[in-house]
């Protein structure tokens, strides 16, 4: 059985701003007080692992250590099928050291784009650790479809070019409390609440 969460203060392991934004709406509901790895003033570990929950574990890891008290940490990414899975963990990478994404985006166009298969998935690893060594990882996915031109500004990331299954629009037009109801880090963090935060104050 997992750990149960039963802290009031929460370090959220990411410096991607909207990872934050979209993490601290997901924690809303559960009464948790949240600080955020880059307000701590905490390092950015390098990502080794060689996959979503070895690097979502690293993470939280080192963020518990480092502040003390229990970290979240989210590593996620496109998977695009066409590509074997690129830029799946390297997700970040392919923005270069810019963070561009308009340009990460073009880059995925120009190799799919001749392709017919045109399905991706996001995928969302959320690790919760303790700074005594106890951890939990969850994971979750959303398929969709590859479009171009990108389309919309309210996300982040590859949002404006993926188009979720049984929608028409991208996540980057759709509103935020409906993308956090269908989402990869949305399918994650329900795992999370139904095994951690079992009997808190909603
Ligand atoms: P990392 O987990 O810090 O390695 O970065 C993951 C990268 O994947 C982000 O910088 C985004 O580019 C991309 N990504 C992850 N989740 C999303 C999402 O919800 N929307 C759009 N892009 C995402």
């Amino acid at each position: 059985m997992a750990r149960a969460f039963t802290e009031d203060r929460l370090v959220i392991a990411t410096h991607n701003p909207g990872k934050l934004r979209e993490i601290r709406d997901l924690l809303e509901p559960h009464g948790v007080a949240v600080g955020s790895a880059a307000d701590l003033g905490l390092p950015e570990p390098e990502e080794t692992g060689d996959s979503f929950r070895a690097n979502a574990l690293l993470k939280a890891r080192a963020a518990a250590a480092a502040s003390g008290l229990p970290a979240l940490a989210d590593d996620s990414g496109l998977a695009v099928d066409a590509l074997g899975g690129a830029p799946g963990i390297h997700s970040a990478r392919w923005a270069g050291p810019e963070k561009d994404f308009t340009r990460a985006m073009e880059r995925v166009w120009d190799l799919v784009h001749e392709s017919e298969n045109r399905h991706a998935h996001f995928v969302c690893a959320l690790a919760l650790a303790w700074p005594g060594g106890d951890s939990e990882v969850f994971e979750g996915r959303v398929d969709g479809t590859l479009v171009w031109p990108p389309l919309g500004d309210k996300g982040f990331g590859y949002d404006p070019m993926f188009q979720p299954e049984g929608y028409f629009i991208t996540f980057g037009e759709m509103a935020p409390n409906q993308k956090h109801r269908i989402s990869h880090r949305a399918h994650a963090f329900e795992q999370l609440v139904a095994a951690c935060f079992r009997g808190r104050r909603r």
